[in-house]
């Protein structure tokens, strides 16, 4: 707990000894809400394990879910850049919004009905002033006729389609009414073509048949009732850095021997 103080002395508290901090739910990532914290509310926090926030409005130390029982459980706690921000994972115990939904920034909550989205120019025209990169975003790469990995999606969407309704002449009912070990026998060829044309130089044949063993092994998961998303969710998990287990529980990027 000393060294708790220490640490909550370190922040970049604001004219007003108050630091925003984002509560985002541990598991599903969802930002639920943002609130502030004065030192004794993260003080408090620390010790608790569960969020404690200062309100602006109430002029009072505020126990999230003291009264709706909507409890918020820390399970970690980290520190921006500049350490002038907190962000906070949690295990909520129920809505973290007071109108009772999920997350305070739920649709039903109100969204913003001027313009939504920057276009790509906009975006990189502001990233231009703020002497940052941007990630493009896919759906806007998508609107400008780019492929990108939405048409995935939309495949492994048609796929679990066919699966349940199965036409007649189509090659992926064909497949499915075939079997797994037909599936199976189709990835090991569509791989060997891979191997071939990345041996062969052939940019053209080496997308082409990235294509077809990409929609074989979408057809394969579907049989096997592991849904793409899944395989998404993971992939993502496995590009997010840091990782997770890299923090400690003050937010700090462990030691790495
Ligand atoms: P609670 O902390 O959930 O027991 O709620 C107590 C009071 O805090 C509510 O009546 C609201 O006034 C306020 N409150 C709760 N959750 C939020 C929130 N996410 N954002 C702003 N105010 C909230
Ligand atoms: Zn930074
Ligand atoms: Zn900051
Ligand atoms: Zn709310």
């Amino acid at each position: 707990i000393e060294d708790n103080e220490a640490w909550v002395q370190s922040l970049r508290w604001n004219e007003q000894g108050l630091l925003p901090a984002i509560v985002q739910d541990a598991e599903t990532k969802a930002v639920l809400m943002m609130a502030y914290m004065n030192r004794e509310s993260l003080q408090l926090s620390l010790e608790r394990g569960e969020t404690v926030f200062w309100s602006r409005s109430r002029k009072e130390l505020w126990h999230k879910g003291a009264t709706s029982g909507n409890t918020q459980c820390i399970v970690e706690l980290a520190v921006d850049c500049d350490r002038d921000t907190l962000l906070i994972q949690v295990n909520p115990n129920g809505p973290a919004c007071h109108t009772g939904t999920y997350t305070c920034f739920d649709e039903e909550n109100g969204t913003h009905s001027g313009q939504l989205k920057p276009s790509v120019v906009e975006q990189e025209e502001v990233a231009k002033q703020l002497k940052v990169q941007v990630q493009p975003v896919v759906a806007d790469a998508v609107e400008e006729g780019n492929a990108s990995v939405h048409v995935l999606d939309q495949l492994a969407q048609t796929i679990v389609e066919r699966e349940r309704e199965r036409p007649e002449g189509a090659y992926t009912t064909y497949l499915f009414n075939q079997g797994l070990d037909k599936i199976l026998k189709k990835i090991g060829e569509e791989a060997a073509e891979v191997i071939i044309a990345a041996k062969n130089n052939d940019a053209e044949e080496l997308t082409s048949e990235v294509s077809d063993l990409m929609f074989h092994l979408l057809v394969l998961l579907q049989d096997r009732k592991v849904s793409f998303d899944t395989v998404l969710s993971e992939l993502s998990r496995r590009h997010a850095k840091p990782r997770r287990e890299d923090y400690n529980q003050l937010g700090k990027v462990k030691n790495k021997e």
